[in-house]
């Protein structure tokens, strides 16, 4: 992709210290909700790497502050691809699945965004087969404008509206997955 052609990111829509503030609060909420129990933080590649670290380590900074309680935490990672086509909505297809660890276990998914839904819907109906405890999700974004598939969801971060979204692991392209912030692009 060339300079010229590359669109680029217009504004700021939710600053690094809001993003890290809710994070916080999340991470304060997630701990009291699975305090004292095991938890399996299954990250959905790519697009949420940058919040689940930040996450998972805003959990335990909860923990700092009850230190005679704690939540233990496990990683894991799935990822998934959605293709479209002109006869059919678009497919979701897993192309790397968790382990066997999570037979029975707390998971929560860590998402970057539900938009249409139709991913989440894929991959709880997924982690249901493998016979886990629990199934829950946090997202940092939610776009409710767009949603096809109503799916539940425990821990959202930000609502935003319906324009394309880049930054903190979001990318256009494979680009601005780096940014500290989330930004939207501009067309032109
Ligand atoms: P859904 O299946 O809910 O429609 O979309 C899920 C995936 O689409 C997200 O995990 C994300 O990868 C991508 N996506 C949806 N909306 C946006 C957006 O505004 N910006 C970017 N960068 N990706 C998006």
């Amino acid at each position: 992709m060339s300079a010229a052609t590359k669109p680029l990111p217009k504004s700021v829509l939710i600053s690094e210290s809001c993003l890290q503030q809710r994070i916080r609060e999340l991470g304060a909420q997630i701990f009291a909700d699975y305090e004292n129990q095991e938890l399996v933080l299954l990250g959905v590649l790519r697009g949420s790497v940058l919040f689940f670290a930040d996450l998972s380590r805003a959990i335990f900074s909860a923990q700092l502050e009850n230190i005679t309680r704690e939540v233990q935490i496990r990683f894991e990672f799935v990822q998934l691809t959605s293709y479209h086509n002109n006869t059919q909505p678009s497919a979701v297809e897993l192309i790397r699945s968790g382990s066997n660890y999570l037979k029975q276990r707390h998971i929560l998914i860590v998402e970057d965004i539900v938009d249409t839904g139709q991913t989440l819907d894929f991959l709880c109906e997924h982690l249901w087969t493998l016979n886990p405890k629990t199934v829950k999700v946090c997202t940092l974004l939610d776009k409710p404008s767009k949603r096809r598939v109503p799916v539940p969801i425990d821990y959202i971060g930000f609502e935003v509206p319906d324009a394309f979204i880049v930054g903190y692991g979001l990318d256009y392209a494979q680009q601005y997955r780096n940014l500290p912030y989330i930004a939207l692009l501009e067309s032109t």
